[in-house]
């Protein structure tokens, strides 16, 4: 076949506050450096919200949604060569950072100004295809099928990196109790790395979800409960998930002296004014944005090992605006991932 596709299907978001519509995109070709994938499998993010929202400013408009995709290649631009035709690969948020600036030079591109972001400022995956720069693109673990690889994308490498930056916290400096506000698809992952480390694991969902509070128990939290509650004892580490700002003094609440408390969301709600009791002691409060390949390659690496498994609940490419629903209520039980053809979907395992 060319180096083109045929006019493709997407879920275009033409301006925030609105559903998205189904449309066709005119032929997708890769670019120098760039590959074109089939897209198989693209995970649902809260951030998507968030752009739909109109709570990140100055999307791409209109925007094909969607930073955790998981395709084929069909056909590679000028320059690339890192994957070959019919290899699988995993786009992420961080679509292309400069590479010059001081955050880039000192490894930390996540923080790049100019970066670019996928669905965002770049036509992501609610799409039959897309196009990335190969650079950005991960391998993806044998391990997995495309649905449940597509959680890892971010989810998953978000989390991880939130985990990391978490993970000193607390008197003895190693965060062996962590508190997890807001158990979503990143949440249902990190859990299973953290026991992997023998952490321990507070879990803390909306106030009176059972069915979540259960979903974290089985994943190997010990304790689960409402985040209006307290946990039994006081925590060495919490990551916050839900773009909830009240979350940000309760969790400094539950953490011991010498405590982290990471806010690993892009938008969060206004975060309430509280006594500085709460932070003295040597608590920690911090942010977690974006990723570095880095990340990506380290905990896609380590997935496989522990293994993590995802759970995913489907959805065809046409019921995006029902996948956003189901997020935005909390009724997702781990991801939902958007399935686009999926008569042509397959398990996984590399189809080169
Ligand atoms: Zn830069
Ligand atoms: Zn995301």
């Amino acid at each position: 076949m060319g180096g083109t596709t045929a006019g493709y299907r997407t879920m275009l978001l033409d301006a925030p506050g609105r559903p998205l519509r189904e449309a066709e995109l005119p032929a997708a070709e890769p670019g120098p450096g760039q590959i074109l994938l089939r897209v198989t499998a693209c995970a649902v993010c809260r951030t998507d919200l968030h752009v739909i929202d109109g709570e990140l400013p100055d999307p791409k408009l209109p925007l094909v949604p969607g930073h955790e995709i998981v395709g084929a290649v069909v056909e590679t631009g000028p320059g690339a060569g890192r994957f070959a035709r019919g290899e699988r690969a995993g786009v992420p948020w961080l679509g292309w950072s400069c590479g010059a600036c001081e955050f880039c030079r000192a490894g930390r591109e996540n923080l790049c100004d100019r970066a670019r972001f996928t669905g965002y400022q770049i036509d992501g995956g609610y799409a039959e295809y897309a196009v990335a720069d190969e650079r950005f693109c991960f391998a993806i673990p044998d391990l997995y099928p495309d649905t449940e690889a597509a959680p890892l994308l971010c989810a998953g490498l978000i989390g991880y990196r939130s985990l990391l930056a978490a993970s000193a916290g607390g008197p003895a400096g190693e965060a062996r109790r962590l508190g997890i506000y807001g158990f979503g698809a990143a949440a249902h992952i990190v859990t299973q790395v953290a026991r992997h480390q023998g952490r321990r694991v507070f879990a803390f969902t909306r106030p009176g979800d059972a069915a979540a509070q259960r979903f974290a128990l089985q994943l190997g939290a010990e304790w689960a409960g409402g985040s209006d509650a307290s946990p039994p004892e006081p925590l060495d580490a919490a990551i916050i998930f839900a773009p909830v700002g009240a979350l940000v003094p309760a969790a400094l609440r539950a953490t011991a002296k010498g405590g982290t408390v990471v806010c690993a969301g892009i938008h969060m709600s206004d975060v309430p004014s509280f006594p500085y009791a709460v932070l003295w002691g040597e608590r920690e409060l911090r942010s977690v944005a974006n990723l570095t390949r880095k990340d990506g390659e380290e905990f896609l690496r380590l997935a496989p090992r522990i293994p993590v498994r995802t759970e995913v609940q489907t959805y065809p490419l046409a019921s995006a605006n029902d996948a956003l629903e189901a997020l935005r209520r909390g009724a997702v039980r781990g991801a939902a991932v958007l399935v686009p053809g999926s008569h042509e979907a397959r398990p996984g395992g590399r189809s080169g």
